[in-house]
């Protein structure tokens, strides 16, 4: 296990006693240490750089108060920055349109789609008081329609059903009307993924996205994904407007950089974080808690 950023700072803090400013002479070591953290925690390396650059630009002449240390001044600045870059924006589901509000599932294969869809049911009925209503477009594999069936009635959401020889904008088309007529509050719309990104379905997802006009276009990401988050992550913003992000397993022992670089590149707010493979595993993302375990 590496050592924390605050540990290593303070033994290179040592060395420069008496110091009570944050200068360029004592800058430089000090942010080579939360590059090095930042990476550890799988930050992708662009997104480091600017931050670097945005933290350095703060920290300097930063005065240090009171029994603090350059160091864990430091610190403190690192973690702000990283919780404001990581937590601005609404944190809820935004409902505010005429019924049905539509919420479009986006991600690859394997992100946690599907559980998040059925999370996010259970979160809107027992939060928000809602009738919700969760359909599956995923024709390619009919485990994955199934699957959304068992996990919304876990949930105690209703489910639309749909089957592999159907057209995923029939689908949608034959979901919201079903929606409508029986007075749903949300319908949940479950997309299909692939392994790796694929220009087939990101056309599907935009054509889905042209028929339904979702109120919230959700992007789930796999938070053990790592570095490779960035490049999905691109790839789905350039395709969608996305307005917000699940990170999904924070409960594995990632130590989550990839919310900062997904908030960086999507400029969508970090929504949700699952935190189990079970249906009450979803979490409001706390982005000063988030802070405090991407910087170890
Ligand atoms: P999809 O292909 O994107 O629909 O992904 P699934 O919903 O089928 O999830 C893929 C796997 O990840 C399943 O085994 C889920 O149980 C698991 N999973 C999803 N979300 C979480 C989470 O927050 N934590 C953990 N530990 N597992 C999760």
């Amino acid at each position: 296990m590496a050592s924390t950023l605050s540990d290593r700072l303070s033994r290179l803090v040592k060395t420069m006693r008496g110091q009570a400013r944050i200068t360029d002479s004592n800058v430089a070591d000090m942010l080579r240490e939360v590059r090095m953290a930042l990476l550890e925690a799988d930050v992708a390396l662009p997104v480091v750089r600017d931050f670097i650059a945005r933290v350095k630009e703060k920290a300097l002449g930063t005065e240090v108060v009171g029994s603090l240390n350059p160091g864990q001044a430091l610190v403190g600045v690192v973690h702000k920055e990283l919780a404001a870059t990581m937590g601005e924006g609404v944190s809820d589901i935004n409902l505010a349109t005429q019924p049905p509000a539509v919420i479009l599932m986006a991600g690859l294969q394997g992100a946690g789609k599907t559980t998040t869809t059925a999370k996010l049911a259970k979160h809107l009925i027992e939060k928000r008081k809602k009738k919700v209503l969760t359909v599956s477009a995923d024709v390619y594999r009919p485990a994955a329609i199934e699957q959304l069936k068992t996990v919304t009635r876990q949930a105690g959401a209703e489910w639309f059903p749909s089957t592999p020889d159907q057209k995923p904008h029939d689908i949608a088309l034959a979901a919201i009307d079903h929606a409508r007529r029986h007075y749903f509050d949300v319908l949940l719309v479950d997309t299909a993924g692939r392994l790796a990104i694929d220009e087939a379905l990101m056309a599907e997802i935009r054509d889905l996205h042209a028929t339904l006009k979702p109120i919230e276009t959700l992007f789930v990401v796999d938070a053990m994904q790592g570095q490779d988050a960035v490049n999905t992550a691109k790839a789905f913003k350039e395709a969608l407007p996305l307005t917000g992000i699940v990170l999904t397993k924070l409960d594995g022992d990632s130590r989550g950089g990839a919310a900062l670089s997904v908030r960086q590149i999507t400029g969508a707010p970090i929504k949700f974080a699952g935190v189990s493979e079970k249906i009450d595993g979803l979490e409001v993302f706390d982005a000063e808690r988030h802070a405090g375990r991407v910087l170890g």
